[in-house]
């Protein structure tokens, strides 16, 4: 029998395992597929933005980035030590281009947002904008510049996830597809595709978008559906790696020496081909701030799958009574961000502890049938 079964080797719940592999536990993570294959970190652009889109996000959920964001650099800085890996985190800052005066408007409302949620934020000129990102094109008119908005290689994160709960003694399961899980004689018996089945004491299904699949029929279910987002992969980075937004696309850049470009929102449940109309409009949203873009060989177009809530606030917590079911889910445009405070969370109810935030994020706060 195991002692913890995670299942999902996203970064929700790699970070999950990797913290509760930390504080001694012997942890198991069963993945599908490869690590990296499926998941949306593999697309992620890896913006660290607490606040970035704050009037359109639910308060809960900025206050949780605002959280996690604090514990990140402490974060990154032990799974660097610990597993060797560089993960590009760079608080170089973001840049937000405006190209008319429509978004010259929506500055002003950004700033306030900021300025609500305790954020730093300097409005720029043109010159000004340009001096920090050399690359931005004669279109733009003004900006902002948000210093505490960072990024980090969402890739390499994975990895470095990976490796530091191997380090600790966590092992990863690949190939291995849940297909069901119930609770008999005090354990609960997990049917991994291939009819093996294993034993284990507790579970964390934190299976992004497919999780609410796995929940047994007695227990409530998050209702977390499929938001898909396409980003694009461009070879060649931009003068400085100050990240650049726009109202309508953003533009990371990676010390690696490639740049990000994304994201679409797509409501189009499990479909996993990406439009041509798609990357055309991130294209052109970008070129239209970074003229660089046209001279960068394109290459990869990658689609993922955002595990989203509909009310937009994560599900993290026990589904039974006894606490040893647990989901981590519905982390929407936030995982990457997420990651630290969720793990967190998720090791404080294992272990029995009160969380501040736990109530907050409680998966049991949809009915039965997921119904609010
Ligand atoms: C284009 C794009 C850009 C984004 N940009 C950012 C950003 O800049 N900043 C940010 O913070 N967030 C960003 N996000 C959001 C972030 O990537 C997600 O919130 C996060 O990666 C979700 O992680 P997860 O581990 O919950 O789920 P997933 O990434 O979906 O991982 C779930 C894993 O579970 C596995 N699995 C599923 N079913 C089973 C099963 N039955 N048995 C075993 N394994 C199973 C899957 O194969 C997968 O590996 C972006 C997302 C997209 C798509």
């Amino acid at each position: 029998m195991t002692e913890i079964v995670v299942v999902g080797a996203g970064v929700v719940g790699l970070a999950v395992a990797e913290e509760l592999a930390r504080s001694g536990r012997e942890v198991l993570v069963l993945e599908r597929d490869r690590v990296g294959e499926t998941c949306a970190a593999s697309v992620a652009a890896g913006m660290l933005a607490p606040a970035a889109e704050a009037d359109a996000t639910p308060h809960t959920t900025t206050v949780l980035a605002l959280w996690s964001h604090g514990m990140y650099p402490e974060w990154v800085a032990r799974l660097e030590a610990t597993s060797g890996i560089d993960m590009e985190f760079d608080r170089s800052g973001t840049v937000v281009a405006a190209l008319d005066a429509d978004d010259l408007r929506e500055l002003v409302h950004l700033e306030r947002a900021q300025r609500r949620f305790g954020s730093e934020s300097r409005r720029l000129s043109a010159e000004e904008a340009r001096e920090l990102q050399p690359s931005l094109g004669p279109g733009v008119v003004g900006g902002l510049l948000l210093s505490g908005d960072w990024q980090v290689n969402p890739r390499r994160l994975l990895q470095a996830l990976r490796r530091s709960l191997e380090l600790e003694g966590g092992r990863v399961f690949e190939g291995a597809a849940v297909q069901a899980l119930e609770r008999r004689d005090g354990a609960w018996r997990l049917v991994v595709q291939g009819s093996r089945t294993l034993k284990a004491t507790m579970v964390v299904l934190a299976a992004g978008a497919w999780t609410a699949s796995l929940v047994p029929p007695d227990l409530p279910k998050p209702p977390v559906r499929p938001v898909r987002g396409a980003a694009l992969r461009l070879g060649g980075g931009l003068a400085t790696p100050v990240v650049v937004r726009t109202p309508r696309v953003y533009v990371v850049p990676r010390a690696s020496g490639e740049t990000v470009v994304g994201a679409t929102v797509e409501e189009r449940g499990w479909e996993a081909e990406p439009l041509a109309g798609a990357v055309y409009e991130l294209l052109k949203e970008s070129r239209r701030a970074l003229p660089c873009v046209d001279e960068m060989p394109l290459r990869e177009v990658g689609v993922g799958f955002r595990p989203a809530i509909r009310d937009g606030v994560p599900a993290v917590g026990p589904l039974d009574g006894d606490r040893t079911l647990f989901v981590a889910t519905g982390h929407y445009r936030k995982g990457i961000e997420l990651a630290p405070l969720t793990a967190a969370l998720v090791r404080a109810l294992v272990e029995g502890r009160e969380h501040p935030l736990a109530a907050s994020v409680d998966p049991r706060r949809f009915g039965a049938q997921g119904e609010p």
